[in-house]
């Protein structure tokens, strides 16, 4: 009888469930490839936007709320890039473990050093970014960071596998400082271009380029005739290098300015997935570096 309480003790030991991934949602793709290159088998990550998504009009789905309600962390960009949808969720999933304040709450832009933070608030004079430049996911050194925090942020969940995390998140990071060197090398520095909106500005810092005119006036807010106008003419006498899009907006009003002045439209991936070989954040980037440089 002993023996058998033994044996059955024995079998339940086995059988017991190892500890169970973490379920982590996140909103754009670049930061589940994140989740997944720190968590690798110890995650489960349900990414709520595509690549062909444009992430600033983005609207709430009744899957992402459900998404949201069996989260354990909630990963979002940050600086009011998902507040058209990100509030909606949060209120809906009804999930405390993901709420403001909380541990499953991971704002990634806390772990960044932002740039073009605004003293006034006006979302009326068309500035959609007034909490600062939200597309930072251009720059290596801030990605390493967000990384960090991230493996932080999994550790808090899953603590008997925190040096496991920590460790995932170490080798990223010396990945990432491997590539760094090759797009340093890739001479980018005092090259002009003409953009779109407002999403090169990281990685014009880092590689110490210029975004010299916008085709928006303002973030958000197509240009008129007039503005194109005067577009032509800065650009017919200061010869940019080119003209930057993403596959997302903005192409053909590029392809209007290309025509009449000659510059060449360089169309890069706005998140990683968004053309093909960009599966991960560093073959994301090796991408747009590629095409800056071309
Ligand atoms: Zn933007």
């Amino acid at each position: 009888m002993l023996r058998n309480f033994v044996t059955l003790f024995v079998l339940l030991m086995l059988a017991a469930p190892a500890q169970a991934a973490v379920k982590v949602v996140a909103t754009l793709p670049w930061i589940g490839n994140l989740a997944r290159e720190v968590g690798w088998d110890k995650v489960i990550v349900t990414t709520l936007v595509k690549p062909s998504q444009d992430p600033h009009t983005v609207e709430a789905k009744p899957s992402m709320i459900i998404a949201g309600r069996k989260a354990d962390i909630f990963m979002y960009n940050g600086l009011d890039l998902e507040i058209g949808y990100l509030p909606l969720i949060l209120e809906s999933a009804k999930n405390p473990a993901i709420m403001p304040g909380t541990s499953g709450n991971f704002d990634c832009s806390k772990f960044v050093r932002v740039i073009e933070k605004h003293t006034h608030a006006d979302r009326s004079m068309g500035d959609l970014h007034h909490l600062g430049n939200p597309h930072y996911h251009y720059s290596a050194s801030n990605i390493v960071n967000v990384a960090e925090g991230i493996s932080g942020a999994l550790a808090a969940k899953d603590p008997a596998n925190a040096a496991f995390y920590r460790n995932n998140y170490k080798n990223f990071a010396s990945r990432v400082a491997a590539h760094e060197k090759k797009w340093r090398s890739a001479n980018l520095a005092g090259k002009r271009y003409i953009a779109h909106h407002k999403m090169f500005e990281y990685m014009a810092l880092d590689y110490d380029f210029f975004i010299v005119a916008y085709i928006e006036p303002k973030p958000g807010i197509p240009p008129s005739a007039a503005y194109l106008e005067s577009l032509i003419e800065l650009m017919n006498i200061i010869k940019p290098d080119g003209i930057l899009v993403t596959g997302l907006s903005g192409q053909k009003e590029a392809e209007f300015l290309s025509q009449k002045t000659g510059v060449k439209v360089k169309t890069l991936p706005a998140d990683t997935g968004a053309m093909p070989g960009t599966d991960d954040w560093i073959s994301f980037m090796d991408t747009v570096i590629n095409k800056l440089k071309q």
